[in-house]
């Protein structure tokens, strides 16, 4: 018995070696990512707890999206501190008060450019509605930003909302297609869907998918290889309680709900929307970052 245990014992790492690097993709755990939130919009104190839930859920990388130098920077910040978080660099549309002026331009350039976490443009794009800054100053605005992104090979996620025809309009004329993106908070019908997948970009799912019997069509039509999930998240203190406030961790809630309209597996989903979002933003399949050519 002594001998035949000692022979097992010599067998499992021999075992475990052999698993480990020729199915690497099979018991790996299930990896999300969050496309697209404002996390730097929680308290400091927050944060840890936010992680903590969103790894639980099976969430491996979250990207914060700036809304003005300001609050990129705070982003970037947060992503040096904890390795799950990436930064988006951009000015929102609700944010365009003015034009991108040169120094504007070279400050964006410079925070984009000289931070290894930072994986996108974003939160760029249009927003018409009645309270929205001036349309022509969110064009400048919008054009400025994918010129940036053109520049530095870096993925646009963009916003729309009331103004889907101009943003195509613009992301065309701009040619952003080129670098690709995402057009998040999807709420569209399907040939919005068709028209954002066929300029370049994918469209991601969040939590209306949940409740919205048009975008749950659109979710069944529209193939995988062309989604991606996110929360938008950011703190809602309108909501009557805190655990009702949207976190990266409700990634899955939306993935496991795609699954079943779908009808496939929630690791399909989390597969194939990690290896989309992933690949766009430079990041290996386990959401970690990999120098890009
Ligand atoms: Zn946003």
């Amino acid at each position: 018995m002594v001998q035949i245990r000692h022979e097992g014992m010599t067998s499992i790492p021999m075992s475990t070696e052999t698993a480990g690097s020729g199915t690497s993709g099979n018991n790996r755990e299930l990896l999300l990512g969050d496309a697209h939130t404002h996390l730097d919009q929680y308290g400091p104190e927050e944060i840890p707890g936010i992680l903590a839930r969103a790894a639980e859920a099976g969430i491996g990388f979250i990207v914060c999206a700036g809304t003005t130098l300001e609050s990129t920077r705070a982003c970037i910040r947060m992503s040096e501190e904890h390795d799950a978080f990436y930064a988006g660099v951009g000015i929102h549309p609700m944010e365009a008060h003015q034009t991108v002026d040169d120094s504007t331009y070279a400050e964006l350039e410079s925070l984009a450019r000289n931070n290894d976490k930072v994986v996108c443009i974003s939160e760029i794009g249009l927003d018409y509605m009645p309270t929205s800054p001036d349309h022509q100053v969110q064009d400048q605005v919008f054009r400025a930003q994918i010129r940036l992104a053109k520049s530095l090979n870096l993925p646009v996620i963009f916003h729309s909302r009331e103004s889907h025809s101009d943003v195509f309009k613009t992301l065309r004329e701009e040619d952003a297609g080129s670098v690709g993106g995402v057009m998040h908070y999807f709420q569209g019908d399907e040939p919005t869907a068709r028209e954002a997948i066929e300029g370049g970009f994918f469209i991601s799912m969040a939590r209306p998918l949940t409740r919205l019997p048009h975008l749950q069509d659109v979710a069944r039509s529209i193939p995988l290889e062309n989604m991606v999930l996110e929360t938008d998240a950011y703190p809602q203190p309108f909501k009557k309680y805190r655990h009702n406030w949207t976190e990266p961790r409700h990634v899955r809630e939306v993935a496991q709900f795609l699954a079943d309209l779908k009808g496939i597996t929630l690791e399909e989903v989390a597969e194939t929307t990690t290896r989309n979002l992933a690949g766009l933003l430079g990041l290996n399949s386990d959401g970690e970052r990999v120098s890009k050519d």
